[in-house]
């Protein structure tokens, strides 16, 4: 007995046997004692409460603990409408329960007459309250009377089976916590938790599986919450410390004749104050002789290549080479046309590398970025291949980062003794609080204003039934020479309903649209690059008015005659997705607009986010919206790497809470980047394991 510990398996604690273990282990991921104790309640029942009928609150979205009785029982509805419905009353009134699910077991079990407290959320539905499956039990039987809050611990059907209901799974915890409390090793040095009025780790640990009062659960949620994000953000930190203490970064102090002449000459438009702020920061890390690891983020349209490009003439004027990569061939295409453009004048080599350029060429691209004479080597993943090498890479841009993974940031930074400088550009804004937390290992820039001059772009809403007005103002903008973006959805399910969709709706166009007046053009991932890459130029001319097409156009392209995205089913894209879209068009002087179609019967969801579009141009804005809708690693796409597997923190909610630990974390590692001193050995410890545990953190 006496050398087990927390680390030892579940099945040593009272009530745990071989077969419930290997269910905690299986269905919950729960091995060991310790891991139990950190399984934690996702809400609680207040118990010292009962509510009476008269005074539920309803649709506030809450729990409520109610005594009462059932009076009366019936079974209504057919097949997926069919319900059981009783009646539940006090001495103050009445409300419905009902259930859709195991009807007849509850239609056997509910007696009248009895005394029952049920627990549940109440909705207002026809003028009536109702609780829809409310958990519910007898006076008798509800043993949990003399505890103030019972805790409610998620378990699965297979758990249930084994008596692993919350219930049970409350009672382990209850024997784990009273057992082996004392063994439970503080994570926060005692210093921060005064600073912070942070509890201590084993009063948090007990108060949130056993708590007596409601600030019992508050302080201990707290600080809970705390150090799961506290501990996050000294690990990222540690790391990008490292990084940069390990990586000496190449020193770029001059701002030679290329920066000047074309800042001077050839920029064809003053920069706002946000890229010139942007620069500045940039400048700072070129000379601060470390790595610089940075994130550009700034909406659609806001200006990030030529910002880049700025930053690249710098580089060359300190005698160094620079790349750019594009996430698709047909951007990595454009930034070529767009860079060679901007610099005609200049004596500057630029080289487009990508999946299709000819053997012949790629010799000869290979061999001159070899020997230094390129200068600015745009491409897609194709620069990341091992033959590519650069004489003196300094600086590398990522543009559109989200599919770049962070492996592949590390990769770049092997590619050279001394690392070139990553800027990873973003017009998918990420919420403040998100990006501390998952690019926390990034320093992050924002552009955060758009060139003055642009009108912004009007977001209307038609229902499919609405077409000929649709066709009516589509009509009109062509007529007056503007060209039409129209987006189908790609389904999910189906790449060929996909494309069947795509080219239902190219017949209904040619038909709506008649050669010769109107060129109607298509495009969709089906095609080969260069069928693709044809159609675009095309559309690019000018020679067809309007072009349908799949997502693929979504990043970046930049035609600034097109005046009108039409998003057909736009109540089957994200909100990023729909923001991206938008932001193909407004690009030039003329007033752009936005034509989401959707069917008329729409998910709250799809609601919202339609809302959303017509109420905002902001893309951060619509970001934490969308954050809401979603979570955050449905967003960042790192969902899979759990790395945001938080147990307490809300991403979406907790922003105060993360900033201050990020500011506490960031003092910590100034002062000890370490963690060697006595006083910060508690953390040292926690991260260790950490560490130990979590793929994410081996990765650079
Ligand atoms: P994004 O940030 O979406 O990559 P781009 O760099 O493609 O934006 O810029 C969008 C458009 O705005 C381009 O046509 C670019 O030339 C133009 N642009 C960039 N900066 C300015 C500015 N300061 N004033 C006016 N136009 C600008
Ligand atoms: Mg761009």
């Amino acid at each position: 007995m006496s050398d087990i510990t927390i680390h030892s398996s579940v099945t040593y604690l009272k009530g745990v046997g071989e077969k419930k273990s290997e269910i905690l282990r299986e269905e919950l991921n729960i091995a060991t004692i310790e891991d139990l104790l950190n399984y934690f309640p996702y809400r609680y029942i207040d118990k010292s409460k009962y509510y009476k009928i008269k005074d539920l609150p309803y649709n506030i979205n809450t729990y409520v603990q109610v005594k009462g009785r059932i009076s009366e029982k019936s079974i209504l509805g057919e097949n997926r409408g069919k319900r059981l419905v009783a009646k539940f009353y006090d001495e103050t009134g009445s409300i419905m329960l009902v259930w859709f699910n195991n009807i007849k077991y509850f239609s056997d079990m509910l007696k009248t007459n009895e005394t029952y407290i049920i627990f549940g959320k109440p909705t207002q539905f026809n003028q009536t309250i109702n609780i829809t499956h409310p958990e519910i039990s007898t006076e008798e039987k509800n043993t949990f009377n003399n505890v103030p809050f019972l805790p409610m611990y998620n378990s699965t059907d297979k758990c249930k089976k084994y008596g692993l209901d919350s219930r049970g799974i409350y009672k382990l915890c209850h024997t784990a916590i009273e057992t082996y409390y004392k063994q439970i090793e503080e994570t926060i040095p005692q210093y921060i938790r005064e600073k912070l009025h942070l509890i201590d780790k084993q009063s948090a640990m007990r108060k949130i599986h056993l708590p007596q009062t409601a600030s019992d659960i508050e302080q201990s949620i707290r600080r809970l919450k705390y150090e799961e994000v506290f501990l996050m953000q000294l690990l990222l930190l540690q790391s990008h410390q490292s990084v940069k203490v390990s990586h000496h970064g190449h020193i770029l102090p001059k701002v030679g004749t290329l920066f000047n002449t074309f800042y001077k000459q050839y920029l064809p438009f003053p920069l706002t104050n946000a890229q010139k702020r942007v620069i500045k920061e940039i400048r700072a890390d070129f000379l601060s002789g470390k790595q610089m690891n940075r994130l550009l983020q700034g909406d659609v349209g806001s200006g990030k290549t030529i910002t880049a490009l700025l930053l690249m003439l710098l580089v060359i004027d300190n005698g160094y080479q620079c790349c750019l990569m594009a996430p698709t061939e047909i951007l990595a295409q454009q930034h070529y046309q767009n860079i060679c453009k901007l610099l005609k004048n200049m004596p500057i080599e630029i080289g487009l590398l990508t999946g299709s350029t000819k053997q012949k060429e790629r010799t000869a691209l290979l061999k001159k970025a070899e020997e230094g004479s390129i200068k600015i080597f745009i491409g897609t993943h194709a620069l990341y291949e091992d033959q590519v090498l650069f004489k003196n890479l300094a600086f590398v841009v990522i543009d559109e980062q989200h599919r770049f993974g962070v492996e592949q940031r590390a990769k770049l930074w092997r590619k050279n003794l001394t690392p070139p400088h990553v800027l990873v550009m973003t017009a998918t804004p990420i919420p403040r609080t998100l990006a501390m937390t998952v690019y926390g290992d990034l320093d992050i820039s924002v552009i955060d204003e758009l060139p003055v001059g642009r009108k912004p772009i009007k977001t209307l809403h038609f229902y499919k039934q609405d077409s000929e007005k649709i066709n009516h103002f589509l009509k009109q903008e062509i007529q007056q020479g503007r060209q039409v973006y129209v987006v189908f959805p790609l389904i999910q399910e189906s790449e060929t309903l996909t494309l069947s969709n795509l080219m239902d709706g190219y017949e209904m166009f040619k038909k709506y649209y008649p050669e010769p007046t109107y060129k109607v053009g298509c495009v969709h991932g089906k095609m080969s690059g260069e069928e693709k890459e044809a159609e675009m130029n095309k559309f690019k001319q000018g020679e067809t008015h309007i072009l349908l097409a799949t997502t693929v156009i979504e990043v970046g392209i930049d035609v600034p005659n097109a005046t009108v995205m039409v998003i057909e089913n736009a109540e089957r894209f994200g909100l990023s997705q729909l923001h991206q879209l938008r932001g193909r068009v407004g690009r030039g002087s003329d007033q752009s607009y936005c034509v989401l179609i959707s069917d008329f019967s729409l998910s709250k969801e799809a609601r919202i986010r339609i809302q959303a579009m017509l109420n905002t141009n902001d893309g951060f804005e619509l970001a934490n919206v969308d954050l809401k809708l979603r979570g955050p690693g449905d967003i960042t796409g790192t969902r899979q790497s759990g790395m945001l597997n938080f147990k307490l923190l809300n991403i979406a909610e907790d922003e105060l809470l993360i900033s201050s630990a990020r500011n506490m974390a960031q003092c910590i590692i100034n002062d000890d980047p370490e963690l060697q001193k006595e006083q910060n050995k508690e953390l040292q410890t926690a991260i260790e394991k950490i560490k130990l545990t979590n793929k994410y953190y081996q990765i650079g």
